[in-house]
């Protein structure tokens, strides 16, 4: 006789990588492209040269985004299927992880198109959170809900601090305070956070508008550089259903849509320019330093949804919990270092 076999288990974690382009620095200094992407294989070769001799890694994701990938495509294939989980009144969490100028602000929140006249969701460059917020609204309205509605909060954290980006009450972003959950060992409650109720799609623009210029203020006065913090975006949907019999159906799902900085380690300052220079942005290549790591080991208390996804990243404790991780890695030799440990850390995930 045989053993019975389990039922196939429901995948809740999806990896991806996404590889930028070259940037201008990277270009212009000559740092040649070690990154071969193969979308249709799922595979991710990288060219290493040790001594004289060169080898040649190979990963393997869920899902491989090449340089010539689009946000509509990184979108559709990564967060598009968390959304009916959303709706149903599931918790999702997508998590963009990687170095410092790999393309993790870029892919979550997107950028607008230099004429400046397309709205969010027209906007070919428009990132993850912008296309989410569309797309639930879009859905919503096309069901016959009795009543609904969606909230968003956005935080973030830079050297141990949080800060509320929309809050209503302090302009600067308000400081806020975090406690360990008593009830829940490991899990941490976030104090003063407010939520706003989004109206309409309309208004998507208006709050990352205000999350950016929060988040510039509050770096200028911690003296922080931007590309060192992690920031949250969760969008939380409420629904009022009405069966056939006539029952009231409440659901609640939420969407949390995380920016995640590696860690900077110590024996790296190199090479990790991104794009920022050019545009004369406030993030500057990071610099070695070992006290801005935002590496949180594992047990160590740490802020809400970035370490839950660290601890729990098949979302084994909390039932259904669909997670995905979009590691985001530079092509350049000058960045390799970073890039293989980035891809180590998401294939471990797996
Ligand atoms: P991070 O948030 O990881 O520090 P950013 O999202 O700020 O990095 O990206 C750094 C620079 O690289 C930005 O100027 C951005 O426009 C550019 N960039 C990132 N990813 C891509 C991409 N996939 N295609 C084109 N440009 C990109
Ligand atoms: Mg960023």
């Amino acid at each position: 006789a045989r053993k019975p076999q389990s039922a196939p288990q429901e995948k809740n974690i999806q990896v991806v990588v996404r590889c930028r382009p070259r940037n201008y620095n990277e270009k212009k200094s000559g740092s040649q492209s070690v990154v071969q992407c193969n979308s249709r294989k799922g595979e991710l070769q990288v060219k290493q040269e040790v001594g004289d001799k060169t080898t040649t890694k190979t990963f393997t994701f869920d899902k491989v985004y090449g340089p010539d990938s689009r946000q509509i495509d990184v979108y559709r294939g990564v967060v598009e299927p968390l959304i009916e989980e959303v709706l149903m009144g599931y918790n999702c969490t997508v998590f963009a992880y990687g170095q410092t100028g790999t393309g993790k602000t870029f892919t979550m929140e997107g950028e607008r198109s230099a004429d400046g006249s397309l709205s969010w969701e027209e906007d070919p460059l428009a990132g993850v959170i912008p296309r989410s917020l569309h797309e639930l609204f879009q859905k919503i309205e096309a069901q016959h809900v009795s009543e609904f509605s969606i909230r968003v909060s956005f935080l973030e954290l830079y050297n141990e601090e949080l800060f509320d980006l929309l809050s209503q009450v302090d302009e600067t972003g308000t400081k806020l305070r975090i406690f360990e959950d008593s009830a829940r060992k490991g899990s941490v409650v976030i104090h003063g956070l407010d939520e706003i109720q989004v109206h309409s799609k309309d208004e998507v623009y208006s709050i990352l508008e205000l999350g950016r210029a929060r988040r510039q203020t509050a770096a200028t006065l911690l003296n922080a550089q931007s590309s060192r913090s992690h920031s949250v975006f969760s969008v939380t949907v409420h629904i009022k259903e009405n069966s056939i019999e006539g029952e009231e159906l409440l659901k609640t799902g939420k969407l949390n849509l995380v920016d995640r900085c590696v860690g900077v380690r110590t024996s790296v300052g190199r090479g990790s320019s991104g794009q920022e220079g050019k545009r004369g942005r406030a993030d500057q290549p990071e610099l070695a330093d070992s006290r801005s790591s935002h590496h949180f080991p594992r047990g160590e208390s740490s802020p809400c949804p970035l370490s839950q996804v660290d601890e729990d990243p098949q979302g084994l404790a909390g039932g259904r919990t669909k997670t995905s991780i979009i590691a985001t890695v530079s092509p350049a030799v000058c960045n390799i270092e970073e890039t293989l440990s980035t891809l180590d850390y998401a294939h471990r995930a797996r």
